[in-house]
């Protein structure tokens, strides 16, 4: 389970990255990378490097052009290092803070290890509470120090079987990139719940990215996903892959309908044929007599396009986005709430007066956001508003790296689909069925986890977490991201 600090609330969703290669300016294409992965996380950003005698590392909170000044990369790139790791974390608003920020750093008699983890442990508490019973001391309340825990304990046998030693451990998701004086090496958990892949980047360097959108930004040549239960490390000598865990496989449908980039392929299937294919089966399983299709940009496009390509509606920009708008620091309120989404979101007159609408949506959670889309839409002179949704209710939270708001929060664990047409404000309202979303992935080659949509987890977590760890205040969540 990710560790619940004080304030009682998760921190979870990240993106991670990790560059090898001599001749290499590591930090400064760490630095880019980074810029690459943002999505997956926004509210710390992190990058250490090392030329194998010393490492060097920088932190902050906030979007990585706020944390990195331009002599913080100067000032790591002046090691000369060979290998680099970063993180871009997601956390609730006020949440982890600068000590929970990674890579975590840590140095022994052996050498230092910069380790950067996308995913939640489940038994992270359980572990914590034997190590500190057996001396440790933590410094951070992430549930990540405890791997580089217990990789001390193990470290007389070297870092690559530490880290194997210690994964025997931990259950539960984890991505993660991890740099030592001499190798950067991947590890994707047995599940392969978050994405991890590796890029080959000029003539002998590596690039390992939760997505292979990162690869292409750093014009790196996509090699392969690591597979669940796999480690891959990279030296001197080149990359070597072996396998630590048998794989059950069950890699996290959510990252294609929402969480990944439209540009990334996630073991074997583009995310954006992937949400076209999601808004086509949406079509077919949900029509409806319409003017137009329109998506909640950007990551609902690919849906309604294929919305609208199967239902042989024409596609318009309906609602407009305002790229520059990031972070907003917006008191909680539903009067606040409502000038947030707009600041983010505002409906194209032009296109939508008198017109009937479709509008694509990737995911409904609190609801919040599509309600105030309606009203807009209403406002603008739709004369109809028809939700259609490319996944199905999401009804349970995830334990596994997706931040979700506690069950109570998400309108779909509370009301039924009429119910929440009629809160929503909509003429009709439709969700892709389970099986039409897993017809839509099947190109994938992993059977995915979808316990968002039906409670059912595929490890037990009844123990390990109650919903009163993920109660926290409703206006901490619920970005509007497209
Ligand atoms: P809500 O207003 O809570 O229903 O938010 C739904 C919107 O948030 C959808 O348009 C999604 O694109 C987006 N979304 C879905 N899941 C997440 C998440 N875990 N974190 C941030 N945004 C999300």
């Amino acid at each position: 389970m990710p560790y619940v600090a004080v304030d009682g609330k998760l921190r979870e969703e990240c993106g991670v990255l990790g560059l090898y290669g001599r001749g290499l300016d590591v930090a400064r294409l760490g630095y880019f990378g980074l810029f690459a992965l943002q999505h997956r996380g926004q509210e710390s950003a992190g990058l250490a490097v090392t030329n194998g005698k010393e490492i060097k590392a920088h932190k902050g909170l906030g979007l990585v052009a706020e944390v990195f000044t331009e002599g913080d990369i100067a000032s790591l790139s002046a090691i000369d290092a060979h290998i680099a790791v970063g993180h871009v974390r997601y956390s609730t608003a006020g949440g982890g803070g600068l000590a929970n920020s990674q890579p975590l750093v840590a140095s022994h008699l052996r050498g230092h290890v910069a380790l950067a983890h996308n995913g939640n442990l489940v038994n992270s508490d359980k572990l914590r509470e034997e190590l500190e019973g057996q001396g440790a001391i933590f410094h951070t309340t992430s549930d990540t120090e405890v791997i580089l825990s217990l990789m001390a304990r193990y470290r007389q046998s070297g870092n690559e079987n530490a880290l194997v030693q210690t994964l025997t451990h931990v259950q539960g998701a984890y991505s993660l990139a991890l740099g030592t004086d001499t190798e950067l090496i991947g590890v994707r958990d047995p599940y392969g719940f978050r994405p991890l892949c590796l890029g080959q980047i000029g003539n002998e360097g590596y690039v390992l990215a939760s997505e292979s959108a990162a690869i292409d930004a750093l014009g790196g040549e996509f090699l392969r996903d690591i597979q669940p239960g796999e480690i891959v490390v990279i030296d001197e000598r080149g990359a070597r892959f072996r396998r630590f865990a048998e794989s059950p496989v069950s890699a996290c449908v959510f990252e294609y309908i929402y969480f990944a980039r439209n540009d990334s392929t996630i073991d074997g299937l583009n995310v954006y044929r992937a949400r076209q294919e999601l808004g086509r089966q949406l079509a077919k399983e949900h029509p409806v007599a319409a003017d137009i299709v329109i998506s909640v940009p950007d990551s609902g496009t690919p849906a309604a396009l294929g919305y609208a390509a199967a239902a042989n509606l024409p596609y318009a920009e309906g609602l407009v986005k305002n790229r520059y708008v990031g972070r907003t620091f917006i008191e909680p309120g539903q009067a606040l709430r409502e000038l947030k989404v707009r600041l983010k979101l505002t409906a194209n007159t032009e296109v939508i007066a008198g017109k009937r609408v479709v509008m694509v949506d990737d995911s409904i959670v609190r609801g919040t956001t599509t309600q105030i889309l309606v009203k807009l839409l209403r406002q603008a002179g739709a004369s109809e508003v028809h939700v259609r949704v490319s996944c199905p209710p999401y009804v349970s939270p995830c334990y596994f790296g997706i931040d979700t708001p506690s069950s109570a929060e998400l309108v779909a664990a509370r009301c039924g689909v009429q119910e929440m047409c009629a809160l929503l404000g909509a003429d009709s309202l439709g969700f892709l069925s389970l099986v039409g979303t897993l017809a839509a992935l099947s190109p994938a080659q992993a059977p995915a986890c979808v316990s968002c949509f039906t409670g059912v987890y595929p490890m037990s977590i009844a123990k390990l977490k109650t919903e009163a760890d993920l109660n926290r205040k409703a206006d901490d969540w619920g970005d509007v991201r497209g």
